[in-house]
């Protein structure tokens, strides 16, 4: 069996059997000599019961659990650390088989659970208030990697998730497509099935991809890091997207609504003095009242070493009103696991450079 032509060869790093397609799955079955509803048997504990082992599938024979764990690997997610915040909120320092370190975040609220994960280790983006861009980018995940974060979040807490926000590190647009395998199989009924809607991504603002998402069938929710509608103010917050004018934005998130009907979200964390005057909130309203739009106000979280402050609370509801004065409908972000540095923008790669 060894030199069947879709088994990997001996000696090699072995792959982890969910990077296989369900072809390729039923064809190595096939050469193990193994009957066609294995391949079910094997994938629903992999994505639905999220075996961390072969020894785990215990209908499958013994022989053959033994046989496969040579072949391939499974997960390889490690718990480094894990905080518990006082509102429920737990931040995961995780880490893979190769010695990369993400954050991950799960935030309760009653019987619900929400699971933010990163996309890559580190960001390559550079925002200026933002945590991980001070890091850079360590490297992109894969599909399954992110997928293991949520798995390892509904391993801890015990309950099934409900939404999952891929807003912890990193840009999920400069890693599409990993991104979107992850999320595709979130939403699988051989997955998690979570309802696509309950899915988020967020982007910092990757024209090209965004344009991309538009064409892609599932309603997932798209998310976009605005924080800014004034270029110059925008250029210097978040200087690895200058390249994409506010104007371009403004015309691609148009198609995007037109294409696909979907209300997107935008994100604005409140800095005191720099995108929390009269200007800036006009501008905000321009770019925002013809268009269909859900505003996400956010509270500047704290990253050490920072120079900026957040806004005043009063701020924040000031610009919910002038919003809803002119059609947009504005929601203030209720921050999560601020004691524990789980909150947007504070999740960093490694442990030692806290
Ligand atoms: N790279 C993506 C997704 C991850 S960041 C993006 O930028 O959209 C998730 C959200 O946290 C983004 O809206 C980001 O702008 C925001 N964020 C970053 N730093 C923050 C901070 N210090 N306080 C509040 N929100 C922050
Ligand atoms: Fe990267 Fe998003 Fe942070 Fe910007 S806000 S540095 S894009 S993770």
């Amino acid at each position: 069996m060894q030199d069947a032509r879709n088994l990997p060869t001996e000696g090699t790093t072995p792959t982890d059997v969910r990077a296989l397609t369900h072809g390729q799955l039923s064809e190595a079955l096939a050469d193990l000599g193994q009957p066609p509803f294995r391949v079910r048997q094997i994938e629903e504990w992999v994505w639905e019961k999220g075996a961390t082992s072969f020894d785990d599938m215990t209908n499958l024979p013994k022989p053959l659990r033994a046989r496969l764990s040579e072949l391939f690997s499974l997960g390889g997610i490690t718990q480094v650390a894990r905080q518990v915040s006082e509102d429920g909120t737990r931040k995961y320092l995780l880490r893979y088989a190769d010695g990369t370190d993400i954050e991950c975040v799960g935030m309760p609220t009653g019987s619900k659970l929400a699971v933010c994960v990163s996309s890559q280790a580190g960001c390559a983006m550079g925002c200026a208030f933002c945590a991980t861009g001070a890091l850079g980018l360590t490297r992109s995940l894969d599909a399954v990697e992110i997928y293991d974060q949520v798995m390892h979040v509904r391993k801890d807490f015990g309950t099934r998730v409900t939404s999952v926000v891929l807003m912890g590190q990193g840009e999920p647009f400069m890693n599409y497509d990993a991104s979107l395998a992850a999320m595709r199989k979130l939403n699988a009924p051989e997955g998690l099935g979570i309802g696509a809607r309950h899915i988020t991504i967020s982007t910092c603002g990757i024209i090209p991809a965004i344009r991309r998402f538009s064409n892609e069938p599932e309603q997932f929710t798209l998310a976009v890091s605005l924080h800014s509608a004034v270029q110059r103010t925008r250029n210097a917050l978040m200087p690895g997207v200058r390249k994409y004018s506010l104007q371009h934005l403004y015309e691609v998130m148009g198609e995007y609504v037109d294409r696909t009907g979907r209300r997107p979200t935008y994100e604005y964390a409140l800095i005191r003095g720099v995108n929390d005057t009269e200007d800036e909130l006009g501008a905000l309203c321009a770019f925002c009242q013809d268009n269909l739009a859900h505003v996400n106000i956010i509270r500047l979280n704290e990253v050490k070493g920072s120079r900026f402050q957040p806004s005043s609370d009063a701020r924040a509801g000031e610009f919910v009103r002038r919003l809803a004065n002119v059609g947009v409908e504005a929601t203030i972000r209720q921050p999560r696991g601020a004691d524990i540095d789980a909150a947007c923008g504070q999740l960093r790669q490694r442990t030692s450079k806290r």
